[in-house]
């Protein structure tokens, strides 16, 4: 496994983590398909309120040595009290004293980003958090939301980030790269697609690679990701298998031609994501059909 410095925070996390969403309510197999990435060298787990994958999550890390724990408070409770309660709630069902990152979810312009923050410090200020992250925001939003801060920084932004939407590529990578934030990728597999052969030239191409590397497919698509100096990758898996082969992604390089060649076969796939360019849009609607 790889680890990387999370921000500019000086703390360490697997660059492969386990994203959790819609991995639904607690089984057996659950628990054990998230401690057998524990077991494998992967330390930082993603979770968020509106998921209901929280009580999973704290499951599978019962009187374990604790992981690096990300969840998410969800836009509709930016308000002061409602970012207090929603954190509460959070460590209850992670059953944690500490939220490693606590991340704002999609960006809320209903509400003062001045009033998060401040109830986000609080939470640093009692130590029920430890770093503030974001997700879905555009360098605009990042550097607002920064500005409300007043003894914090943002240490990262979690947005959608594959082999197939590469439209992170064209801002918000750049920015996080000079402001020293750690870009966390989501929907790293594209929800499934980089895995159910939807763009054959590209399934063949790291086909091709993986053979080189004995890798599969999988972990060439996780590899690349990883192989960019500030980004991690969140795959969720529902089974040990899967988890384990995402686990396997982080202990290999890949040569500057091979990442080349992904480039090249998916460079299509550069232009912004349905949910990059609507974000703002999204985060009201979402609001109503929590979804995410
Ligand atoms: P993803 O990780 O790109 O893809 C998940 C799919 O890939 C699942 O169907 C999974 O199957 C499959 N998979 C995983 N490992 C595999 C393997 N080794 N071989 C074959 N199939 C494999 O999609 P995602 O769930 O959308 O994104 C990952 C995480 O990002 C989420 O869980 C969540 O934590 C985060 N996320 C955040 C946001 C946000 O707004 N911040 C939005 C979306 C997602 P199985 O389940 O059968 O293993």
């Amino acid at each position: 496994m790889i680890y990387k410095e999370l921000g500019k925070t000086k703390e360490k996390v697997s660059a492969i983590g386990l994203g959790t969403w819609q991995l639904g309510e607690i089984t057996e197999s659950k628990v054990d398909a998230i401690r057998a990435g524990l077991d494998n060298g992967i330390d930082f787990i993603d979770t968020a309120e509106i998921y209901g994958t929280e009580d999973l999550v704290g499951e599978a890390i019962k009187n374990r040595k604790k992981p690096f724990i990300a969840t998410k408070v969800w836009p509709s409770n930016f308000k002061y009290d409602s970012v207090i309660k929603a954190c509460e709630s959070s460590l209850k069902r992670l059953g944690v004293p500490q939220i490693d990152l606590y991340q704002l979810h999609w960006p809320n312009k209903s509400i003062p980003i001045k009033e998060t923050m401040s109830a986000m410090e609080r939470l640093v200020e009692e130590g029920k958090i430890r770093y503030i992250g974001v997700s879905n925001f555009r360098p605009e939003e990042v550097d607002e939301a920064n500005k409300a801060l007043k003894k914090s920084e943002i240490v990262s932004d979690q947005v959608e980030y594959s082999l197939i939407v590469r439209g992170a590529e064209k801002k918000i990578l750049p920015y996080c790269k000079k402001k020293g934030l750690s870009l966390i990728a989501y929907s790293p597999l594209g929800h499934k697609k980089l895995v159910s052969n939807k763009h054959p030239e590209l399934t063949e191409t790291l086909k091709e690679i993986g053979e080189k590397y004995g890798r599969s497919p999988v972990q060439v698509a996780l590899n690349w990701l990883i192989s960019m100096d500030n980004v991690i990758a969140i795959p969720k898996a529902s089974s040990k298998e899967h988890v384990l082969e995402d686990a396997g992604a982080a202990d290999f390089v890949m040569t500057k031609g091979d990442i080349a060649k992904l480039n090249e076969v998916s460079a299509k796939f550069q232009s912004k994501s349905l949910y990059q360019m609507v974000g703002p849009l999204v985060s009201v609607y979402l609001k109503f059909k929590r979804i995410f």
